[in-house]
C-alpha cells in the first residue's frame, strides 16, 4: 500500500470530462486526461485490501462483482503510487491484453465491489487503468512482442471483436498460427462498428490490431465463414476453430408500424454512422437524425450511444424510453455490498440530452404501442404509454398498462436498442454445433468446446450479450484450452 491514509487524506477525483455542449460538435472521445500527481493520489486511496473484492471477478446475483480478468489492482495501484509506471503496465498486461479498451469503455464493476465502497466513494480504479496503459504508447513502452519459437499449428479465429482479439494475442503468444477471419471491412467486432468513436476512438483499436499483425496474427476483413469462406474448409485447413462471432441478432418490437420508413435497429444506425465517420462520409450517413424528433426506445448502453450519436447528428428532440423503473439514487436494501450498484446515473448520452434540452432523456415505466404515419406513409410519431409491474398467476413479473396514460409523440426516427436475442445461427448450422435453450452456442464455461471436436466457442457467441471484459476473459480461457488441445499441456495464464 503507497499511503496508509491516503483514503482519508484524499477525496475520489476524476478527470472532469469535456463540457456536454462543447462536445456534441465533434466525434472525439469525451474524456479528459488526468495529471500524474492526482493520479498518484488517486491511487493512494487504495487500502491493498486483506480479501481486494475489486479483484476477485464473482458473479453475485447474476452480475459480475469484481474484475472478470481478475487485474491485479492493488498491484499497480501501489506501483504507480511510486511511479513505477512500467512496472505498472507490466502487471496490468498480465491479466489484460487490452487494458486501454477496458479503461475506456469498462462498466468497472471492480469499483462497485472495491471495500472502500462500503462507506466511501471508491477507487478511481478505471481511470488509472486508462493512464497506464496510455502512458504505456505515450512512452513508446507497448511495442511488438512476437513468440520467439512457433509450434507450426494453424487456428482459426471466427470474429474479431474483443473475444476473438484476445484468444488471437494468447494463441499467437504460445506459438501458434492463428488466422482472425471477419466479415466486416475492419477489425474490432463492437469495439470497432458498435461503440462509438467518442468513448472509444477507433485509432486506439488500429493500434493494438497493428500490434498483433506485427506480431504475426493473420486478419482477414471482409470474409464471412459459411458465406464467402465455406464452413467445411475451416476444419480441413486447421487444427482447432474458436468460434467468437458474437450474439448479434437484435430484439424486435413487432407492434403496428413496425415497417414503415424511419423505424432502425440501433446497429444500423451505429454501424453505418462509425463506417461513415471512418471513411469520411459522414454529411452522406444513410440513417440521420439531424433536425427530427428522435425516440430511442431501450435504455441500456445501446440506447445511451444512439443518445450520443443522435445528440452529434443534431437533433431537433430526442426521448429514450425505458419499461423498468427509475434506479434509485443510492444501493436499495437488497442490493448490498458488493453487489453491482443498481442505481440512477447520467451515461455521457444522458449527459449531453439533459445539457441541450434541458432535462434527462429518459422515461420510465414507459413502452411503445403503435408506430404512427403521416400521409405519405412515413414514421411521424409513437403512440406510448406507462405501464406497472404486476405478477401474473405463475407468480411472474409482467407489464400492465396503466388506462389513460396514452399519449403520442412526435417521431421522424425511431431507434429499437432493446438488446440482443443469441447469435446468429447459419453458421452454427453449417457447422453442427449443438445450441443451449437460449440459442448461444453450447460450450461449458471452463472446457469452451462445442459438441464438434476441435471447435471451441467464448464470448458473446457462447454466453450471450454481454461486457467487453467478459469477452476478454473468455478469450483468454479460450486460448488456454485451445492450446492444451493441442499441445496436451498448456502454460498460458
Ligand atoms: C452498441 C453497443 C455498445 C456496447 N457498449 C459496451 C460498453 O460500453 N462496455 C462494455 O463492456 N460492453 C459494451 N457492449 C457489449 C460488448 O460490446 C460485447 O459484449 C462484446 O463486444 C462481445 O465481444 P465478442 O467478441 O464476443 O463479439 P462481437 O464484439 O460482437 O464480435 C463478433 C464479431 O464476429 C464477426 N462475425 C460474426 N459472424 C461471422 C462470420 N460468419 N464470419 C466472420 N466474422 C463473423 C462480427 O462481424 C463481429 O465483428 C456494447 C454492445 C453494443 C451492441
Ligand atoms: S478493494 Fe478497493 S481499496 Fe481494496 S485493494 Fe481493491 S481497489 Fe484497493
Amino acid at each position: 500500500m503507497g499511503k496508509p491514509t491516503g483514503f482519508i487524506d484524499y477525496l475520489r477525483e476524476l478527470p472532469l470530462d469535456r463540457s456536454s455542449i462543447a462536445r456534441i460538435k465533434d466525434w472525439n472521445e469525451f474524456h479528459e486526461h488526468m495529471d500524474d500527481t492526482k493520479l498518484r493520489d488517486q491511487s493512494a486511496r487504495c487500502m491493498d485490501c486483506g480479501v481486494p473484492f475489486c479483484h476477485t471477478g464473482n458473479l453475485i446475483s447474476g452480475m459480475a462483482s469484481g474484475c472478470p480478468i481478475n487485474n491485479l489492482i492493488p498491484e499497480w495501484n501501489d506501483l504507480v503510487y511510486r511511479g513505477l509506471w512500467r512496472e505498472a503496465l507490466q502487471r496490468l498486461h498480465k491479466t489484460n491484453n487490452f487494458p486501454d479498451f477496458t479503461g475506456r469503455v469498462c462498466p468497472a464493476p471492480c469499483e462497485g465491489s472495491c471495500v472502500l465502497g462500503i462507506n466511501n466513494p471508491p477507487v478511481t480504479i478505471k481511470n488509472i487503468e486508462v493512464s497506464i496503459a496510455d502512458k504505456g504508447w505515450d512512452e513508446g513502452w507497448i511495442k511488438p512482442e512476437p513468440p520467439t519459437r512457433r509450434t507450426g499449428k494453424k487456428v482459426a479465429v471466427i470474429g474479431s471483436g474483443p473475444a476473438g482479439l484476445s484468444a488471437a494475442a494468447q494463441l499467437n503468444k504460445a506459438g501458434h498460427n492463428v488466422t482472425v477471419f471477419e466479415r466486416a471491412d475492419r477489425i474490432g467486432g463492437l469495439l470497432m462498428y458498435g461503440i462509438p468513436n467518442m468513448k472509444l476512438d477507433k485509432s486506439v483499436v488500429d493500434r493494438r490490431v497493428d500490434l498483433l499483425s506485427k506480431e504475426g496474427v493473420v486478419f482477414l476483413t471482409n470474409t464471412e465463414v459459411g458465406r464467402n469462406y465455406p464452413a467445411e474448409n475451416l476444419l480441413r485447413e486447421f487444427e482447432a476453430v474458436v468460434l467468437c462471432t458474437g450474439a448479434t441478432k437484435p430484439r424486435d418490437l413487432p407492434i403496428e408500424g413496425r415497417n414503415l420508413k424511419g423505424v432502425h435497429f440501433a446497429m444500423e444506425f451505429l454501424q453505418g454512422n462509425t463506417k461513415a465517420l471512418l471513411d469520411k462520409q459522414l454529411d452522406s450517413v444513410a440513417i440521420s437524425a439531424k433536425g427530427k424528433d428522435v425516440i430511442v426506445i431501450g435504455g441500456g448502453d445501446t440506447g445511451t450511444d444512439c443518445v450520443g450519436t443522435s445528440m452529434r447528428h443534431g437533433c431537433k428532440s430526442l426521448v429514450q424510453v425505458e419499461i423498468l423503473p427509475r434506479p434509485p439514487e443510492a444501493r436499495a436494501k437488497d442490493n448490498p455490498w458488493p453487489e453491482w450498484p443498481k442505481v440512477y446515473k447520467m451515461d455521457y448520452g444522458q449527459e449531453e440530452a439533459a445539457a441541450k434540452f434541458g432535462e434527462d432523456p429518459r422515461v420510465y415505466l414507459t413502452t411503445a404501442k403503435k408506430f404512427m404515419t403521416d400521409e405519405s406513409g412515413n414514421l411521424s410519431g409513437v403512440h406510448l404509454v406507462t405501464i406497472q409491474w404486476t405478477k401474473n398467476d405463475k407468480g411472474q413479473f409482467v407489464p400492465k398498462e396503466i388506462e389513460g396514460s396514452d399519449r403520442i409523440l412526435p417521431a421522424q426516427l425511431v431507434l429499437l436498442a432493446m438488446g440482443f436475442l443469441g447469435p446468429e445461427q447459419p453458421l452454427l448450422e453449417q457447422l453442427g454445433v449443438e445450441r443451449d435453450a437460449r440459442s448461444n452456442v453450447k460450450a461449458e464455461h471452463g472446457q469452451f468446446t462445442t459438441s464438434v471436436k476441435g471447435v471451441f466457442a467464448a464470448g458473446d457467441a457462447r454466453r450471450g450479450q454481454s461486457l467487453v471484459v467478459w469477452a476478454f476473459s473468455e478469450g483468454r480461457a479460450v486460448a488456454r484450452e485451445v492450446d492444451r488441445f493441442l499441445m496436451g499441456s498448456s502454460d498460458l495464464p
